[in-house]
């Protein structure tokens, strides 16, 4: 591991690699970019991550927020003495993130017994004087920029590089490509030339499907079972608004735009063959959403897999869960092409289906 010394180069600010990186970074890189800051990322995520993130908290805590706290300790041992860790309680009215979310400030400074900074904002659009700006001039303070339109300035820029990853990840194009090109400042639109036999909404948080490690490098496996793979990254906020109204609730959890939303969406969805929920053993609010989903799922007779994942999830058993969901969704298919088949009608297209039979 390289070693790094932040402490003399104030301008300087160390990002962990996991919870809301995987939503947000494209924003925070924007913005601490224009502001001069530089971002020193902790490494991809490693068994190493998590075994170290979990010897410091109960065993129940979950997944997610292990692996948050083995990427503080990865900065910390890469020699960065200034770590972002913002509370984020609220992104709406009334709208809240889980406990752990909204204390993970406090959760680090009690957890994580070490020489370094903690850079804290608090974010809480249910409060007053809790939003964006004053989010981002707190953030902003610890490097002595209080100039208003300088923050505002950076907020822009932080807003341009967010939007170019969404455009170019609605499009179709993967989270790791659409992510590179926006940090470079392009916008490029994928066309989807390949073929899939079959389709499924992958449902999770962005931190459990786009760590690689953490999810086992899902997208791929599936892709290399002839799979089109969806996420919430696809749909524009009105869908994910209409996909939780699907569902029949109203939105209480700030992160169901990508769970209830998106499965609500998909569940309507008459390309989609079957749907998959991933979520970390020992999430409340996850364990809540999928129950919601599983009831629709029956009612809309969509085909659904919930997999639960912490430190412990073997690969061997993910995959061949995986490889029996898909088997089922292909021998469906199959199924549906030959009922609509007519043989009383002896010019009748008949379709190959070999491809799904070598399954
Ligand atoms: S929403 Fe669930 S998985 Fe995410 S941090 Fe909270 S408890 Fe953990």
């Amino acid at each position: 591991m390289e070693k790094i010394n932040t402490k003399d180069d104030k301008m300087v600010i160390g990002i962990p690699r996991a919870m809301s990186f995987y939503n947000n970074y494209p924003f925070y890189y924007g913005f601490f970019t224009d502001l001069g800051i530089k971002i020193i990322l902790s490494d991809i995520t490693t068994k190493q991550t998590m075994s170290k993130g979990s010897s410091l908290v109960v065993t129940e805590t979950c997944l997610p927020i292990k692996v948050f706290i083995g990427h503080v300790l990865n900065l910390i041992e890469k020699g960065v003495d200034k770590i972002f860790v913002p509370s984020i309680q609220s992104i709406a009215p009334k709208i809240y993130n889980c406990s752990k979310i909204r204390g993970l400030p406090d959760l680090v400074r009690n957890v994580v017994k070490k020489d370094f900074t903690i850079i804290e904002a608090t974010l809480d659009k249910s409060e007053k004087n809790q939003g964006l700006y004053e989010f981002l001039t707190e953030i902003a303070s610890y490097y002595g920029i209080t100039d208003i339109e300088r923050i505002k300035k950076a907020s822009k820029a932080g807003w341009r590089t967010y939007n170019n990853f969404h455009i170019m990840s609605k499009s179709g194009m993967s989270y790791k490509k659409s992510m590179n090109y926006a940090l470079q400042g392009k916008v490029f639109i994928e066309n989807e030339n390949k073929e899939f036999p079959i389709s499924i909404a992958l449902i999770s948080h962005g931190y459990n499907i786009f760590d690689e490690r953490t999810s086992m490098k899902v997208f791929d496996k599936l892709e290399a079972m002839d799979v089109r793979v969806y996420s919430s990254l696809r749909l524009s906020t009105e869908q994910m608004e209409d996909g939780i109204k699907t569902l029949g609730q109203d939105m209480y959890w700030a992160n169901e735009y990508e769970m209830t939303g998106a499965a609500g969406h998909y569940l309507k969805d008459n390309k989609i063959d079957g749907i998959i929920t991933i979520t970390a053993f020992g999430c409340g609010p996850d364990s809540l959403m999928v129950e919601r989903i599983t009831r629709k799922a029956k009612h809309f007779n969509k085909p659904l897999l919930n997999l639960t994942i912490d430190e412990q999830t073997g690969e061997a058993g993910f995959i061949t869960r995986l490889e029996a969901f898909v088997d089922m969704l292909f021998r469906k298919k199959r199924a549906s092409i030959i009922s609509k088949i007519d043989i009383n009608n002896e010019t009748s297209y008949i379709p190959n289906t070999n491809y799904i039979e070598t399954k």
